[in-house]
Formats: C-alpha cells, structure tokens, sequence
C-alpha cells in the first residue's frame, strides 16, 4: 500500500510528461491492499505497474492512443495483464504511446506525445516510441516497472532512450491475445523496467501458452532470474559488421567497443560476423508491417468498436466507414493503411509484398547460420543516436524510420533482443547497446546483459 501510495503521489506531480494517458488510483488501492493482505506473495505481489495503452485491460479505457478506439472499454482482459495481477502486481494505469504502436517517438499519439524525462539544454526529447509512455513513467519513477510491445523495436528504442531495460522475447513466448493487433506476426509483449534483474522477474509472469493465442508456444517458461548467475565465461559474442552504419555517431561507436570490451574482460569470446541481409531489413519491415497493418485495422469500422462519425441523411454504410476510418485514425495510421492496402493489392503484391517475405527468410537465415557457427549472443548498438528533439523527424516519415534500423530485423527474424543502458553521450543522455540471443534464450541473454548492466 505504501509503494502504490508513493507511486500515485509520484504520478500526480508529473503529469509534464505526458506518460499515464489513464490513472487507476482505486483499481490500484484495491489490488495494493489485496497484495497486502496475501501471505504467500512472489517477487511481484504488490509491485506497482504502468501498462502500455495497447493491452486490454477491463473495464478500462483501452484505446492504443487512437481516436477510433474512443470510449473503448473492453470486457475482457489481456492474458499478459492477468498473469501479471495473479501475480500480485497494481496496476497505476494506461500509459501514452504511439497511435496503434506505429511510431518511434510517440508523436502519433491522440493523447499528445509523451516527454523523456531526460533533458540535454532547453529542448524537450522523446521518450522513443511506440512505448514511449512506458519509458518515460519508469525512468521518472512513477511506477517500478512496464508492459511494452516491440514489433519493429518499440521496446528497445524508447528504452535506450531513457537509459532503462526492455527485453523483446521470442516471437510466442508471450501471449498477444487481448493486445491490439499491429503487425500480427511481428508483435511482441514484454517487460520495461530499471534493470535485468526486474526485467527477469516481469517477463517470467507475462510468458507462458495460451491457448487463446495459436501462436504462443507450448514450452516450459524458465526461472528467468535464476539465470542470472553473471557468469558468461566461454560465451561466443558476434559482432556484426552490416551495424557498422557508414555516419555512424563516434559516441555509439565508442559505446559498441565499450560494451564488446566489458564482455571479452568478463570471459567472453568475441567474434566477427556478418549478417548479409540486414541492409533490406527496413524496408522490407515497412512493407510487412504496414500490410499487416492494413488487415488488423479493418475491423475499425464504426460498427464494432469506438467511434462512429455523425452521418448526414442520406448517408450509407460506405459512408459510415469512410466518416469514421477518416475521423479516427491519425495521418501516421492513414499512410500505413494506405501502405499496406497498396503492396498488398492484385497488381503489386508480387512486387513487394511476397519480395518483402522472402527477405525476410533471407534475414532469418542470416541469423540461423551465426547461430549455427556457435554464437550464443549478438552485440550492436540499440538505437542510431541518444534521444532526438521533439518535433524534429515527425515531418519526415523516412528520417522517423532510420531510428529502427538496429531492431527491425529482430522482429523480422524472432528472437529475442533486449536493450540495456550502458553508457553516455556527450550531452549527459542515456544510450543503449543491443543483445540479440538464440531463440527461446532468453535466460541466457538476460544473464549476458546482466553481464553488461
Ligand atoms: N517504429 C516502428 C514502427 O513505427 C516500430 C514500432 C513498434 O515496434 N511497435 O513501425
């Protein structure tokens, strides 16, 4: 009860930021004092959460920062949000990200962007994005961990972006029912918290099959946090030359042979890799996820869910469609439906869409055959740069883009990747590096960036 008093007292004096899109103060007393009362809590009973505005949480305002979902309170509840609440965790509220999760600033967002709680001078800079409220509420203390979701590194960004932790599991380690579909196949749940140790602990609870969701695996979830042993001694770490960006920033070229030295001085063997396809990582990801997309937001008609625009007389059913999809969804949705609609059409799907696919083999392929040579972990940079200025890129989608270009072929591929902050730049803001670990690992990547933390 103290902990979730603190944290709501913590909330209220930061409502600058932009994080909680919708406060729970009596959902979380409730389940604060049932935690409490519990004799033989876990790690996570009475721990209070943010939880990312995608998750379906019931009976409460559940919009993905979108305005077509307005007014949208689901009867139902996420399978991620109801092992974590078995699991004793409170839940402090909604938090701000990008519209639908596309986005990496969460600029998109209908609430207003959210703001990193980090600043260099005067200007205000994202939090990263889609799961920019989560990143900005748990660096700024407003709550002691969060749920994000990565399908081309929404994790991962905002997290380097605030000098936190968040870990991408395998694709169907975490079930994504009752989580608002992006890009079915490359959405991801998983944990942001302050460290990895946090981090282990959190994604223990949201892992595990259900049957509700066909592509979540059937495997035993791990004890994650007993893998932490800080022993990586014998561990092969790649290093890939693809990330080797040409304008790479020297600071993130400083933090990547920082990192690589931290790992060789803790026993690992470092090695030198290459990953041929990763250059067509992004702009196949910006074809799969946008058809993807283009599917999963059909069902926002007008008739099932949210919105629906004022008809005029003599207005149809195609013009109820076009008044609402037109009225509800922001420009960023617009450009990926229009996107997605595009390289999936008759004439063109061949072109791009099937082209995008079997990139996408070819990615994965990349990754098998590392793998396959004995490399337990792959080392890169997480993010191209520190935190950029709100405002700067959100004109120019393809500059918005660039920012994915270390974590898109993660989702691309399934594995699991996780961010840790590792380092500086020279205006004081956080950077993170990425490990990317075998499928199914993730024990023994949370205990590599362990290593690293
Ligand atoms: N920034 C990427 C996009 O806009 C990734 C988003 C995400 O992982 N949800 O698609």
């Amino acid at each position: 009860v103290e902990l979730t008093e603190a944290c709501l007292t913590q909330i209220e004096g930061a409502d600058a930021l932009g994080a909680f899109v919708h406060k729970t103060p009596e959902i979380a007393m409730e389940q604060a004092k049932a935690a409490d009362a519990r004799k033989d809590g876990g790690d996570l009973n009475g721990i209070p959460l943010g939880i990312k505005d995608l998750f379906c949480t019931k009976g409460v305002a559940s919009q993905a920062a979108s305005g077509i979902l307005d007014g949208f309170k689901p009867e139902y509840e996420s399978t991620v949000t109801t092992q974590l609440f078995n699991d004793g965790a409170v839940m402090l509220g909604k938090l701000n990200m990008d519209e639908f999760a596309m986005g990496s600033s969460n600029e998109t967002s209908v609430y207003g962007n959210a703001v990193n709680p980090w600043k260099a001078g005067g200007a205000e800079l994202t939090p990263g994005g889609s799961s920019g409220g989560s990143a900005s509420a748990v660096a700024a203390d407003l709550c002691l961990g969060a749920t994000g979701t990565d399908t081309g590194g929404s994790i991962r960004q905002p997290a380097a972006f605030t000098g936190i932790t968040g870990i991408k599991p395998t694709y169907g380690r975490v079930s994504r029912w009752g989580i608002v579909a992006f890009a079915s196949s490359l959405d991801q749940a998983g944990p942001m918290t302050k460290d990895v140790r946090d981090a282990a602990i959190m994604l223990k609870s949201m892992c595990g099959h259900d049957p509700k969701d066909s592509t979540s695996a059937d495997l035993p979830v791990p004890d994650f946090e007993a893998a932490l042993t800080g022993d990586i001694r014998g561990k092969t770490i790649g290093i890939p030359s693809e990330y080797r960006m040409d304008g790479m920033p020297a600071e993130i070229e400083k933090l990547w042979e920082d990192g690589t030295a931290m790992l060789r001085d803790a026993g690992a063997k470092i090695v030198d890799i290459s990953l041929p396809h990763t250059k067509y990582a992004l702009p196949a990801y910006y074809v799969i996820a946008p058809a993807e997309a283009s599917s999963n937001l059909a069902r926002y008609d007008g008739v099932r869910f949210g919105h629906r625009a004022k008809l005029d007389a003599g207005d149809g059913i195609t013009e109820m469609y076009e008044k609402t999809r037109a009225e509800g969804f922001g420009n960023e949705v617009k450009r990926r439906v229009m996107i997605g609609t595009y390289v999936l059409s008759a004439g063109f799907y061949d072109a791009y869409y099937n082209r995008a696919r079997k990139v996408r083999a070819l990615i994965k392929r990349d990754f098998d055959d590392v793998f396959a040579q004995g490399v337990d972990a792959i080392l890169t940079p997480a993010t191209p740069s520190a935190a950029f200025e709100l405002g700067k890129k959100f004109d120019d989608p393809v500059q918005m883009y660039l920012n994915d270009v270390f974590t898109v072929t993660v989702n691309l591929a399934g594995l699991p990747g996780i961010a840790v902050p590792t380092g500086v730049d020279a205006a004081g803001l956080p950077l993170g590096l990425q490990l990317i670990g075998r499928p199914w690992e993730e024990g023994d990547l949370l205990n590599t960036a362990y290593a690293l933390e």
